[in-house]
């Protein structure tokens, strides 16, 4: 690895991203043969409301790999979306995902799954169809599952994706715009997208508490987003005193290490039983007094 830093200060790994190297088409086998052998896993992450409620989990992709350990999705989406292999990827967690879903419903727990989808799915021919088709089989409902895009979506072919999209939507599938304010946002952008829920990127979160700036830009994307109907979740919560910000702020809902990280599917299902109708309950010592 060649580490960078890059404006912010955070480091970035470069070396895999643009060649073939040997190393990068080791680990496109290998994550080939993982996901045919389902080494790879879904791990669940919540988002939950102000009042505790839990609004759904996001499903994230993780690779154990056999002699590497553990490989960040980062790294090795990119790998699949430059090889072919990303439309079998999307497949495997849609697959996983729903089928995961459909246990939680018939256990009782009926939670809605959020799945990340790459541009390059979107942009596959039928991708609508087969959304739907696998939910059919799974018998879960559209509106128990969300998938999460990002504004890439519309760089290739912008008029292709919006088919796509609003074919999903017609279907009952919600759309959810990731990692918003990071690159290409535009307001262009949220107009084209038929999306019900923005997701603010962690680094405008992550220091909100402290920089006045990140403050008003969280400010001005949740009274926009308010201002077109869609709900405003933030990624990357870790404190409490970022979470009082977000709520009076007016943002929606949460998700990060505050409340939990992604969690393998039983511990997860553990976690939901645990919070039971009342939801998730920030712990008594981290309140603030009563006045
Ligand atoms: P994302 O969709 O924006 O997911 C949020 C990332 O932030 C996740 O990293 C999550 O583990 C991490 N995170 C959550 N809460 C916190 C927090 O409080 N603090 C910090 N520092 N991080 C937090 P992860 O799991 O490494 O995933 C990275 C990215 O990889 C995702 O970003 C998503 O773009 C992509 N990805 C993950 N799973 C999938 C998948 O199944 N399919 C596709 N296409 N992409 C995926
Ligand atoms: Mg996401
Ligand atoms: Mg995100
Ligand atoms: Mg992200």
């Amino acid at each position: 690895y060649q580490a960078k830093r890059d404006r912010t200060g955070v480091e970035v790994y470069e070396s895999k991203r643009d060649s073939n190297t040997p190393d990068r088409l080791g680990l496109l086998g290998d994550l080939r043969r993982a996901l045919d052998a389902h080494e790879v896993q879904l791990h669940y992450q919540p988002k939950v409301r102000f009042d505790g409620h839990v609004a759904g989990l996001e499903a994230l992709v993780r690779w154990v790999h056999p002699e590497r350990g553990r490989v960040p999705p980062d790294e090795f989406i990119a790998i699949a979306e430059s090889s072919g292999l990303m439309p079998h990827l999307t497949e495997y967690v849609l697959e996983t995902a729903l089928g995961q879903v459909a246990k939680w419903r018939s256990e009782g727990l009926f939670v809605p799954v959020a799945v990340n989808v790459s541009p390059r799915d979107v942009h596959t021919p039928g991708f609508a169809g087969s959304v739907a088709a696998r939910l059919a089989r799974h018998g879960v409902p559209a509106g128990a599952l969300q998938l999460e895009i990002t504004e890439h979506v519309l760089l290739e072919d912008p008029q292709r994706a919006a088919d796509t999209l609003a074919g999903l939507t017609a279907h009952g599938v919600k759309m959810s715009l990731d990692d918003f304010g990071t690159g290409y946002s535009s307001l262009v952008h949220l107009r084209r997208l038929p999306v019900s829920e923005l997701k603010i990127d962690r680094s405008f979160v992550a220091r909100l508490a402290v920089d006045a700036e990140d403050g008003e830009i969280v400010r001005c994307t949740v009274d926009l987003a308010h201002s077109l109907g869609l709900l405003v979740v933030a990624e990357g919560v870790e404190d409490d005193e970022t979470w009082e910000r977000l709520r009076d702020l007016g943002c929606d809902a949460v998700q990060g290490w505050l409340v939990a990280a992604a969690m393998p599917p039983e511990e997860t299902t553990a976690w939901l039983r645990a919070r039971g109708s009342r939801g998730w309950q920030r712990p008594r010592a981290a309140l603030p007094a009563a006045a």
